[in-house]
């Protein structure tokens, strides 16, 4: 189980995931993406999960990419992939009820913008198991809850997963930063701090990582897709969330920088602490005083559409920006 929290805005949505998976209870992965962006003709999304992460050789991270880029090359319309997903995880999960393990419950979480004509609007959709009215956890049946603004300019926040290891003020201050119109970037570093905040409270009891990732998709389809890492400790590493794109699937994973550089990710100190990447600065002249201290590094996917990238091509574009994101 995980920890998902997603905001849908007039201007944006971010979801934010942690990267630890457990499995029997047991810490097996520190570093796996959960979240993958997903681009269709008619709508720019992002998908999480929570729940089954690894249950005898079903690995549901490669069971998401691997269904939805075969979903992709059948439909590129977003409802038409919504109910393969539904569908596809029904047969996936009724294959597995054999196999006498208890916990199957599983959760996609999608949100993102659908476009149809000049309208944008924005959406959430939970294909579920477990969640809502009569579900029986851990059985085949998966149906889809979707949430919609009910007036316009309402913004959305659905939390999923380890949901009881939040506090209820946080949920109720973050909501309240939306109201107010918090811009993206903000929303996206709350969000992963009220993960990884979550993580220490002895009832996530260790399933929910340190590790986050997020990602915002801007409703302006002129905007690009970004996604960010969190870690608070001490790394050169940088990982990626998954995407599947018109006419291509990307795994996410580990984007190394120069062994020769500072650390991307330290751990916060206070303001006059030496900073933990031992630079010997204070904290707030060195890392402090970058926009983004856990994470100054962030990548873009561009919008697919036109023009068709050729196949096997790669449409992300990493850029290394150690104080902030570039405009
Ligand atoms: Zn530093």
């Amino acid at each position: 189980m995980t920890l998902i929290i997603t905001a849908v805005t007039p201007e944006y949505c971010v979801m934010g995931a942690d990267r630890r998976l457990t499995e029997g209870g047991r810490v097996v992965e520190e570093e796996s993406s959960k979240l993958t962006v997903l681009v269709t003709w008619d709508a720019r999304t992002v998908v999480g999960y929570t729940g089954v992460a690894r249950i005898q050789d079903f690995e549901t991270d490669r069971w998401i990419l691997d269904t939805l880029g075969s979903l992709r090359t059948q439909s590129d319309s977003i409802h038409t992939i919504l109910e393969g997903m539904r569908s596809a995880a029904s047969d996936a999960i009724q294959k597995l009820a054999g196999c006498g393990q208890k916990d199957l419950r599983l959760s996609l979480v999608v949100a993102g913008f659908i476009y149809q004509g000049d309208a944008e609007e924005g959406r959430i959709w939970k294909i579920t198991n477990f969640e809502g009215a009569g579900s029986i956890p851990g059985r085949d049946h998966f149906k889809i809850l979707t949430f919609v603004p009910k007036t316009p300019g309402e913004s959305l926040l659905v939390a999923a997963g380890m949901t009881h290891a939040v506090g209820k003020d946080q949920f109720e201050a973050l909501e309240s930063r939306l109201r107010e119109g918090i811009p993206a970037f903000g929303a996206e570093r709350k969000l992963c701090h009220i993960i990884q905040s979550a993580s220490l409270n002895p009832s996530a009891a260790n399933a929910i990582g340190r590790q986050c990732n997020s990602c915002v998709v801007p409703r302006a389809t002129s905007e690009k897709i970004t996604s960010v890492y969190y870690s608070d400790s001490i790394s050169r590493n940088v990982y990626a969330v998954n995407a599947v794109l018109r006419g291509d699937i990307w795994a996410g994973g580990l984007l190394q920088t120069g062994a020769s550089s500072p650390p991307a990710l330290v751990p916060k100190r206070r303001r006059n602490e030496p900073c933990s990447c031992g630079s010997k600065e204070k904290y707030k002249r060195c890392h402090g005083a970058m926009e983004f201290p856990f994470s100054p590094m962030f990548f873009e996917v561009q919008r697919t559409e036109p023009p068709i990238p050729p196949s096997g091509s790669k449409v992300m574009v990493l850029c290394l920006g150690s104080a902030g994101r570039a405009s």
